[in-house]
């Protein structure tokens, strides 16, 4: 089968440049060049893809080296792995040679040596990820399926490339059951009975990797859908939704997608998806993924507001109280509450801070305090606050307001005791 229609179909112009162009050079060097992995799925499948990933047969860091010498791409190499990065202007494109890994024992990392297209594409996850496209003049567009990826393409399949494979990368688990529901595919007959008889060896991944797959999958359009499978196979038990809950979430996600305007969707995502966790299955949960520290303060941090929600239910509440409880908060934490709350006055407390509450400021600062004659010290911090209080309850609005508030609380017995530190109030 030949796919040089389907290359012009769907890549732009100057990634045809560029490929020719490096098609040409591996060829005149005696090497062979390919397009490999999810983008050969992904033409074939008519979907946007533009992760160039090359192989070839040679040596792929002077291969990079050549064309980064003839043209404006700035290359990065790793000469022990045998790659490069080209980055051109609009993109940039990663080229492997050909490699040879075999796994001295499950979870381990594979040991590596060169090898041929056939090699390479032996060690990859499933058949329709191993298929590649020939890119030099004499075979130009030549699709190399060894292990009958479009077959499985053509029956909407996952397919492991041979029997041990969930034993040598049992992160191949969490990655069969992100493709299956991307792609609206099923797990092949065999490949699904071996996931599940090898799903104990998730225990030999490393705690990182799986958080990298964990991420993976809430980059995906709808990531509710490989994790609701998740946890119906048991995959992980840190990841223990019931039924109840897997619904929930997906209605929460959903919602997550139509409202999300800035940040990171997969922040929020995460958010949500420990929400129905007590804080001791949060903690294992964190020490199972290796959480990094901030993202675990994050995650504490959704669990805490939620336990304090129901101090935003209360029948009136001013303006600087609702900003009293949630000023220390973040963004996607606040957000993530107001997605996951019912209660209609609480959603619209928390709408009401992220949305105007939040940006509320004054303009006095310290100095002009100190210029208005208040000795500098934790007074002018009361002050302050008082100001921000006025101000977000509506009292005052302009700068001159504030300053005739500011001289008021000096003068007046109440803003002497307001301006009295915290420790010395009752
Ligand atoms: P995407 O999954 O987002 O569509 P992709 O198919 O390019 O992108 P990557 O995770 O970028 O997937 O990996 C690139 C290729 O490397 C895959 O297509 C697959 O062939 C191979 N690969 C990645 N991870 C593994 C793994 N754990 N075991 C075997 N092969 C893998």
């Amino acid at each position: 089968m030949n796919l040089s229609r389907k290359l012009e179909q769907y890549l732009p112009q100057v990634a045809l440049e560029v490929i020719w162009n490096i098609g040409n050079r591996a060829s005149q060097s005696g090497q062979q060049l390919y397009l490999v992995g999810g983008i050969v799925r992904d033409l074939l499948l008519e979907c946007p893809n533009f992760d160039l990933d090359f192989v070839v047969e040679g040596n792929a860091v002077t291969l990079a080296q050549q064309i980064a010498a003839s043209s404006s791409a700035r290359t990065m190499t790793y000469p022990r792995f045998g790659t490069a990065k080209l980055k051109f202007d609009a993109f940039a494109i990663d080229i492997a040679t050909a490699r040879n890994e075999t796994y001295a024992r499950p979870g381990a990392l594979p040991i590596v040596t060169p090898g041929t297209l056939k090699d390479d594409l032996s060690r990859r996850d499933f058949a329709i990820n191993a298929m590649a496209i020939s890119l030099v003049p004499e075979s130009y567009g030549e699709l190399v399926d060894p292990y009958h990826g479009l077959n499985d393409l053509q029956h909407r399949l996952i397919r492991i490339l041979h029997p041990q494979s969930f034993r040598d990368d049992a992160t191949r688990i969490l990655r069969a059951i992100r493709y299956e529901q991307r792609l609206n595919f099923n797990l092949e007959r065999e490949t699904s009975q071996l996931l599940k008889e090898n799903i104990p060896l998730l225990d030999t991944i490393s705690n990182d990797r799986i958080r990298r797959e964990l991420n993976l999958i809430l980059l995906e359009e709808c990531p509710e859908r490989a994790l609701g499978r998740l946890c119906e196979l048991r995959v992980l038990p840190e990841l223990a939704l019931s039924p109840k809950e897997r619904g929930w979430l997906a209605e929460k996600f959903q919602k997550a997608r139509s409202q999300h305007r800035t940040g990171s969707l997969a922040q929020l995502y995460l958010c949500l998806l420990v929400y129905p966790f007590t804080p001791e299955s949060l903690e294992k949960f964190l020490c199972r993924l290796n959480m990094p520290g901030r993202a675990s303060q994050m995650l504490r941090k959704t669990l805490n507001l939620k336990a304090s929600l129901f101090l935003l239910g209360g029948e009136t509440m001013k303006n600087s109280e609702i900003h009293h409880l949630l000023k220390d908060y973040a963004p996607v934490v606040l957000q993530a509450n107001a997605i996951a709350s019912d209660v209609e006055v609480i959603h619209r407390r928390l709408v009401l801070f992220s949305n105007e509450l939040r940006q509320i400021a004054i303009y006095s600062t310290g100095n002009d305090l100190t210029r208005l004659g208040f000795p500098p010290g934790p007074e002018t911090g009361e002050v302050l606050k008082q100001l921000l209080k006025a101000k977000l309850d509506g009292s005052i609005k302009t700068r001159a307001e504030e300053e005739k508030l500011a001289i008021e609380l000096k003068t007046t017995e109440a803003g002497t005791a307001r301006t009295q530190p915290r420790r010395n109030r009752r």
